[in-house]
């Protein structure tokens, strides 16, 4: 047990570490400790997918080993927290050890969708979110691999490029009618199809959904919706994330899309903030890794009682595959925008406006001016800045 002041963190990435190092640059003696389901230290979640290509085939550490013992941060493995008591101020652990806390910062991320269709329980049908996941996989692709890829999202295009480059093949089922729409309007996302619609051992559906998967012991293919069958003998499934709000909701804390704070991170118990993935900030959850360490900052700042909260702001996604670079920012859509194509070279670019200012945009192919149109987004630049900015 401790004292009234320490901090207990539930969860170990971006948020939790990115908060527990904040709180103890801000004061040496704090007690601070963190509490993880996982087996490993802290590592840079975006990098599971890259894992699977480096050398060595691990996510990349956020910090070096020692790095906890010597900044005095306690970081205890494999404690599941199952339970929060508000009044006695404890988190209960699946092995029903307890430990009190003086303020509490919930950062437990999320957890992968799973459609719930027949077969989804085969053991060759998972998803990659953690360290554990990444193992799993790792021991599926020590042989060939006919792999079906549910959802062509950012994460889902970037782990077929990486399963491409072990030489399994690969297909990707995605319901939208095409390619990443969301960040790339459709004229965008079907540039981009169009670009990578002849990789080798690749082949991209749209605009149809996975109705079951096939197998009575394993996976052997997967039925869609419009009737096409595809053999395959592994499934993974890319369609988003849900925040993890099983504990605050326990504890009788609102969930909507996350964990609901204020800006500075606050629930309605003051004992209590939330962070990253499993929080809802000023109503937007960001399911990002730079807002993540954004809002563990921030919250850390808010228990030190010098914060200035977690600005609310765009953050752009960026994906790397397939040989060709793409960014997409804001709002993608609407009819005052400016474009810059060039098929020859594979370069595409659109800035949006709304009200004169920049909302938005994305790049395709060349997105060595990414930087330019985040800050554009973000300060709300006219036509006029935009274009001394090299955007239009
Ligand atoms: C494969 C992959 C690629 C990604 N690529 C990008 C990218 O390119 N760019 C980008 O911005 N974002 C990317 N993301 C998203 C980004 O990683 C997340 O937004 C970010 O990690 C969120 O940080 P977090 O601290 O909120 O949560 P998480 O990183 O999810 O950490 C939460 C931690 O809490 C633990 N936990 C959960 N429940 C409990 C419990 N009850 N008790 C104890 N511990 C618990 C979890 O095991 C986990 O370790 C990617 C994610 C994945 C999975």
């Amino acid at each position: 047990m401790s004292n009234q002041d320490n901090v207990v963190i539930i969860g170990s990435g971006a948020a939790a570490v990115s908060a527990a190092k904040a709180l103890r640059a801000g004061d040496a003696a704090l007690q601070i400790d963190i509490y993880s389901d996982e087996q490993v230290a802290p590592y840079f979640r975006p990098s599971l997918t890259l894992a699977l290509t480096s050398n060595p085939p691990e996510p990349r550490p956020m910090n070096k080993p020692e790095f906890y013992v010597n900044a005095n941060i306690g970081l205890h493995l494999g404690m599941l927290a199952v339970k929060i008591d508000r009044e006695a101020q404890l988190v209960v652990f699946s092995d029903d050890s307890k430990v009190a806390y003086g303020r509490l910062l919930i950062a437990v991320g999320a957890h992968c969708y799973i459609p719930q269709i027949p077969g989804i329980g085969l053991p060759e049908a998972m998803s990659l979110r953690n360290h554990k996941d990444l193992r799993r996989l790792q021991g599926f692709l020590e042989i060939p691999r006919n792999i079906l890829v549910i959802g062509a999202g950012m994460l889902g295009l970037e782990l077929a490029a990486k399963l491409l480059e072990l030489n399994h093949r690969v297909t990707m089922v995605e319901c939208a009618p095409g390619l990443l729409h969301k960040q790339l309007s459709a004229t965008g996302g079907d540039f981009y199809e169009e670009l990578i619609k002849d990789v080798v051992n690749m082949k991209i559906v749209t605009g149809s959904a996975v109705k079951e998967i096939c197998g009575s012991d394993h996976v052997e293919g997967v039925n869609l919706a419009d009737g096409r069958h595809f053999e395959c003998d592994l499934v993974i499934i890319s369609t988003g994330v849900i925040s993890n709000a099983d504990l605050a909701k326990q504890c009788g804390l609102e969930s909507r899309h996350g964990i609901v704070v204020d800006h500075l991170l606050r629930t309605v118990d003051p004992a209590i903030f939330a962070a990253g993935d499993c929080a809802e900030v000023e109503c937007r959850n960001f399911g990002l890794w730079e807002p993540a360490l954004a809002q563990g900052k921030a919250a850390a700042g808010t228990i030190l009682g010098e914060s200035d909260g977690f600005q609310c702001k765009s953050y752009g996604a960026f994906l790397n595959a397939f040989g060709t670079k793409v960014y997409s920012i804001g709002q993608v859509d609407g009819d005052d925008y400016s474009e810059v194509r060039d098929d020859e070279k594979k370069d595409f670019r659109k800035i949006f406006f709304g009200g004169g200012n920049v909302i938005g945009g994305f790049m395709i192919g060349d997105t060595s001016k990414m930087l330019q149109l985040s800050h554009a987004v973000n300060e709300q630049y006219n036509k006029t800045q935009a274009a001394e900015a090299g955007l239009l």
